[in-house]
């Protein structure tokens, strides 16, 4: 049995590089306080400290699946961690 979403673990939020993340609209935030209009899908390269239910987010969306765009990083953005969870589990 698992409890669902009912407790936020924000300590030891576990995200190996390469992890891709489906973002919906509204659960990630290209500008602080600015909630993004529109799904997208990345593949992560590096996460920060979990900071008040949000994340900073290194990432790539150029081709999420095989990054192509030759920087360290071409995305970044504070995601909610509640939205990062729920792809760990599988639920996306
Ligand atoms: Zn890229």
């Amino acid at each position: 049995m698992t409890g669902g979403r009912t407790t936020a673990r924000q300590a030891d939020l576990d995200v190996p590089p390469g992890t891709r993340l489906f973002l919906l609209a509204g659960e990630w935030r290209p500008e602080p306080g600015k909630p993004a209009s529109r799904d997208t899908l990345v593949s992560v390269v590096a996460v920060r400290q979990p900071s008040r239910g949000l994340v900073l987010i290194h990432g790539h969306a150029c081709n999420p699946h095989n990054p192509d765009c030759g920087r360290h990083h071409c995305w970044e953005a504070h995601v909610v961690v509640a939205a990062i969870t729920a792809n760990l589990v599988g639920a996306r």
